[in-house]
């Protein structure tokens, strides 16, 4: 997710994820609400057609004809959004809802503690219920700020157009999908496309749990770039919308390095879980910004103009790696929590350390083997990975652990105080974990192994279609010890117990250390956190005086034990004048500069409310950048790392 270098204040929207795959009857955890069961006929296919022809104005009609028999009869919505790992699925956003069967209206009624579920009574007689609804699209539904469509654009999630009946398993349920497109508009999905005929497309029947898992994108503009040669299966395609044309020209060597990026994942992992995948690629500053996993495609969208500028195309370059990576971990193999039945059954985000943390270490690595990125883009942006984590004060309380938990509570919580609660650092610090797990074992094994070969054994076996392995802290604990057979055991379990369960004031750097780099800081610019300005119109004084501050001078955040800490100041505030001038980030970094030969401390002039006060930050250190600096007495074993698979 870009969320983790775009500043904190616009981290939450950014990554959502996945949805369900799960191996019938391996969780018994759903009780079957035999009453709704009863009522409906899981063998018959319910028939979803979805009218998108008012996508302009983010409102889809959906209209469902579920098989039913006479008698009292409990629909659901989706809740619990594979991917979000939260219950985010848009019930409040549903509208319009009207229920008939024979041509006759029925009275159907909300639960009253579950929000997500509808009571009808089919009627003697009836084979079958009409279901209308409205699904309300100005915030998308995969985990995204913005409206799900625009002028032009639209993006499809299934979750947010299907009722089911109560206590189904997703597996069971089967559906037949159609939509009706805007006039000219052209569309990707990892679906397999029955019968097209002008705007109509009708899609090859699936079950609940694919149907969710392959969302749609399309737009007036739209191009279609093959990833893999003619020929070669399976077929890796990159369907590409945006709201001009001009921003769908892709650069030669961007166009190699996401071919590239397809033949690296074939090296890494061995094996592919999917019949054929989608990249399917929203490019727009109207629509919301997120990356949204999937078995056979993944749904991201990044700003108009990121092929074009090469300050975005810097910022995005591993948002399809990560998501593409999530086919293998997080889809195929699934923490046991978050392999659940249907969409109704609660998730345990424990191991989320794992499904985003690996995943986070695994796309930036994908993003440099395939040149989407430079080893030293790679290192600047890790460099700032690792200086984030490092002032972050909340670790003193809240293990890392706790934050995936709280993914529930944690996603939405924005900016403020952040560093002192802890965001959703599973992401950034499971990075820095796995950097140390890869460096690890090849200390230990003399660079005759690597994270690689864990990688192919645990995410790798037989390729084919989606299905998904479950997998408890022991298997993944089992699976490395299996790495490196005859090599003097590690004890992972120890180490990753400690990272994960236990409190310290700092962050887990061994992996660089181990990798032949240190962190270091000084007064040049970092190159990502220099773009990431570019684009939000902040800037980071987060390792020298402790803060964030927006365009306007808005603290976003004010990290707790420094400086400006000790100084009164927080988050909510705002910035207006440094020593007397007015504030703009140049001022600033002057008066950083002026300090650093002084005794005298930086006086911060800030509003409060309606009141404004002047506030003095003793603070002599200059401005304070993250780097990577090599160790040159030791093996550069990073450099490794980041070598491709493939020629
Ligand atoms: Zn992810």
């Amino acid at each position: 997710m870009l969320s983790r270098r775009i500043c904190s204040a616009h981290r939450t929207a950014r990554r959502g994820e996945s949805l369900i795959y799960l191996l019938s009857g391996f969780f018994l955890l759903v009780s079957l609400q035999g009453l709704s069961l009863a009522q409906v006929s899981l063998a018959q296919a319910i028939h979803l057609h979805v009218d998108l022809t008012d996508a302009p104005r983010n409102i889809y009609h959906a209209r469902l004809r579920i098989p039913a028999k006479p008698g009292a009869l409990t629909l659901v919505y989706p809740k619990w959004i594979p991917g979000n790992h939260r219950p985010s699925g848009p019930i409040g956003a549903l509208a319009g809802i009207e229920m008939e069967a024979q041509g006759h209206s029925l009275a159907w009624e909300r639960d009253p503690l579950d929000m997500y579920a509808f009571h009808v009574t089919v009627p003697a007689g009836a084979e079958e219920l009409q279901v209308s609804l409205d699904a309300i699209t100005t915030h998308d539904s995969a985990g995204g700020g913005g409206p799900a469509a625009s002028s032009n654009i639209l993006d499809l999630n299934w979750n947010a157009v299907v009722l089911y009946p109560q206590g189904a398993k997703s597996d069971a349920v089967e559906f037949s999908p159609s939509v009706t497109l805007p006039a000219n508009w052209k569309f990707g999905t990892a679906l397999t496309t029955a019968r097209a005929s002008g705007d109509e497309v009708d899609f090859a029947p699936v079950s609940l749990t694919t149907l969710i898992d392959s969302p749609l994108i399309a737009g007036l503009f739209y191009r279609r770039i093959e990833l893999t040669k003619p020929g070669e299966t399976p077929v890796h395609v990159m369907d590409v919308v945006a709201d001009s044309e001009g921003e769908l020209a892709m650069k030669p060597e961007d166009l190699a390095a996401y071919q590239k990026l397809v033949a690296e994942t074939g090296a890494l992992f061995g094996a592919r879980h999917y019949r054929q995948y989608h990249f399917l690629y929203t490019l727009s500053d109207v629509t919301g910004g997120h990356g949204l996993e999937h078995h056979e495609s993944n749904d991201s969208a990044a700003s108009g103009r990121t092929l074009l500028d090469p300050d975005l195309d810097l910022l995005f370059a591993d948002l399809l790696p990560h998501e593409f990576a999530h086919s293998w971990n997080g889809k195929y193999r699934r923490p046991a929590g978050l392999a659940t039945p249907n969409y109704q059954e609660p998730m345990v985000g424990d191991l989320l350390w794992v499904y985003e943390g690996l995943t986070e270490y695994l796309g930036p690595l994908l993003a440099a083997r395939s040149g989407l990125w430079s080893p030293e883009q790679y290192r600047e942006a890790l460099a700032r990975t690792a200086a984030d984590l490092d002032h972050r004060t909340g670790r003193n309380w809240r293990p890392l652990e706790d934050t995936a938990r709280s993914v529930q509570i944690l996603r939405m919580m924005g900016s403020q105080w952040e560093s002192w609660r802890r965001g959703l650092d599973y992401y950034p610090e499971g990075e820095l974990i796995w950097l140390e797990v890869d460096a690890t074992i090849r200390q230990q094994a003399h660079g005759q192994r690597s994270l690689d070969d864990f990688c192919r054994r645990f995410h790798g076996g037989e390729s084919g279609p989606p299905k998904v392995v479950p997998y408890t802290f022991d298997d993944l604990v089992r699976a490395l010890n299996e790495v490196a057979p005859g090599v003097h055991k590690f004890d992972w379990a120890s180490l990753l117990r400690e990272r994960v369960g236990a409190t310290s004031t700092h962050a887990p750097l061994g992996g660089i250390e181990r990798g032949g780099w240190k962190l270091v800081y000084n007064d040049q610019p970092n190159a990502l956190t220099q773009a990431v300005e570019k684009l939000v119109k902040f800037t980071n004084f987060s390792y020298s005086l402790g803060f964030n501050v927006g365009e306007n001078g808005d603290f976003y955040d004010v990290i707790v034990d420094s400086p400006a800490y000790a100084a009164g100041l927080g988050p909510g505030m705002k910035l207006m004048a440094v020593n007397g001038r007015k504030y703009s980030p140049p001022v600033l970094r002057a008066a950083l500069k002026a300090a650093q030969g002084s005794a005298a401390p930086i006086e911060l002039l800030v509003e409060n409310g309606q009141y404004i006060k002047s506030y003095a930050v003793n603070y002599h250190d200059g401005d304070r950048n993250p780097h990577l600096e090599r160790v040159s007495s030791e093996p550069d074993v990073l450099g490794e790392i980041l070598k491709p698979l493939t020629h």
